[in-house]
C-alpha cells in the first residue's frame, strides 16, 4: 500500500489537499491572493497541520502563518538576517550561549513545517550529523552551565537514535541539571514527537526537564497535541509555551484568550508572548508595541494572572529577555 503523504514540499500539491471549496472561502482566497510560488525559503507544511487548517475556525490565521506571500520580498529597513544577534553568540558549531551559566544547541536545521514568520528563516543553520560528540566536548570544558536549550530547528525531529545520543552525552555532565525542548512538533507532527517517547519518559529521571512548546494559535490545539502533552506531564515534564504575536494571525484579545484557555486544558501554561523578531521577509507580521501592550492588558482583565504569557522582545546583546 502507497504511505501517505506526511509533508507537503510542493504549495500545488497542498492546495489540491485543502480542495477548491475549501480555498474558494472568502477569508482564505484572500490570503491566497499573495502566493509566492518560489519563496527563497522553501515551502513545507505536514499533513497534520493541513488537517488543522481543513477544520480550524479561522483557517486563514493558520494558513498566513504557513503560506509563502510576495509581502516576503519587501526589504524592510530595521529587518536584517539575524536578528537576535545569534551568529556572534556561536561558541562552538552547534553552540549558543547569550545567558549566563545556560547553553542552547542547534540541534538540528530539520523543522516539522516553515513557518513564514520566523526568526531564523535566513540562518546558514546545517544539520551537524557529529552533534552529540561536539556538545560533550564543549561541555566538558565548561561545567559551569547548569541548563541545556535543544532548539534548532526542531530537536523532536532527530532521529530516535541521533536524539538519543545527544541526551545521553548531556546526561554524561553532571553540572547540567536542567534540559529544555523547544519544539513545535506537538501541533506540527505530533505522530514524530511521539516516537521519542520512550526517552523523554526516561529523562526526568536525569534532569529537571522542561518542554517550550511554540503554539500561536488555539485551532493548532488537538486532540493529538493534548496527547503527547499529557503523556509528558505524566511523565513530570514542566510544560509551558512560547508564542509570537502575529498580525493576521493572533494579534486580538479574543484569539489570545482562546489560546491561553486552550494551552491550560492541555497541561501547558502560556509564558512568553514575543513580540516579532525583526528577520528580512517577516515585517507584514509586525504589531506595533502600543497595540501589543493593549492587547495584553485587556486578556489581563479576563484571565488568571498564570494564564497571562509575559510579553516580551528579543534583543541582540541583551543577557535576558526584555519586557515590552
Ligand atoms: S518550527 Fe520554529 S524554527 Fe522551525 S520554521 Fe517554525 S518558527 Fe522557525
Amino acid at each position: 500500500m502507497e504511505s501517505p503523504v506526511t509533508a507537503f514540499t510542493q504549495i500545488s500539491d497542498f492546495l489540491e489537499y485543502l480542495s477548491d471549496d475549501f480555498t474558494a472561502n472568502e477569508a482564505v482566497a484572500g490570503t491566497l491572493a499573495g502566493l509566492d510560488r518560489n519563496p527563497k525559503f522553501p515551502f513545507l507544511c505536514s499533513r497534520h497541520y493541513a488537517d488543522l487548517i481543513k477544520k480550524a475556525s479561522e483557517p486563514a490565521a493558520l494558513l498566513h502563518e504557513i503560506l509563502p506571500t510576495t509581502e516576503e520580498l519587501a526589504s524592510v529597513p530595521g529587518f536584517v538576517d539575524d536578528p537576535v544577534g545569534d551568529l556572534p553568540a556561536g561558541k562552538a558549531e552547534s553552540i549558543i550561549q547569550k545567558y549566563d551559566r545556560r547553553a542552547l544547541i542547534v540541534s538540528t536545521a530539520t523543522c516539522g513545517a516553515r513557518c513564514r514568520f520566523c526568526f531564523r528563516k535566513n540562518y546558514p543553520f546545517q544539520n551537524n550529523p557529529d552533534v552529540a560528540r561536539q556538545v560533550s566536548d564543549w561541555l566538558d570544558t565548561h561545567n559551569d552551565i547548569w541548563e541545556v536549550i535543544l532548539s534548532g530547528g526542531d530537536p523532536l525531529t532527530l532521529g530516535p537514535g541521533a536524539f538519543r545520543d545527544l541526551a545521553e552525552a548531556i546526561a554524561m555532565h553532571g553540572s547540567v541539571t536542567t534540559l529544555r525542548i523547544h519544539t513545535r512538533l506537538p501541533v506540527m507532527r505530533p505522530d514524530v514527537a511521539m516516537q521519542h517517547f520512550e526517552l523523554l519518559r526516561e529523562l526526568p529521571a536525569r534532569f529537571d526537564c522542561v518542554l517550550v512548546s511554540h503554539v500561536d494559535h488555539p485551532d493548532e490545539l488537538d486532540e493529538e497535541s493534548q496527547a503527547v502533552f499529557g503523556q509528558l506531564k505524566y511523565c513530570g515534564w514542566t510544560l509551558l509555551n512560547q508564542s509570537v504575536l502575529l498580525k493576521g494571525v493572533n494579534n486580538n484579545a479574543d484569539t489570545l484568550e482562546k489560546l491561553s484557555r486552550r494551552l491550560f486544558e492541555q497541561g501547558v501554561l502560556p509564558y512568553y508572548l514575543h513580540q516579532l523578531d525583526h528577520a528580512n521577509g517577516v515585517a507584514h507580521f509586525e504589531v506595533n508595541d502600543d497595540e501589543a501592550r493593549r492587547l495584553i492588558a485587556e486578556i489581563r482583565t479576563r484571565l488568571p494572572g498564570y494564564l497571562v504569557p509575559k510579553l516580551v522582545r528579543e534583543i541582540a546583546g541583551e543577557k535576558s529577555k526584555t519586557p515590552v
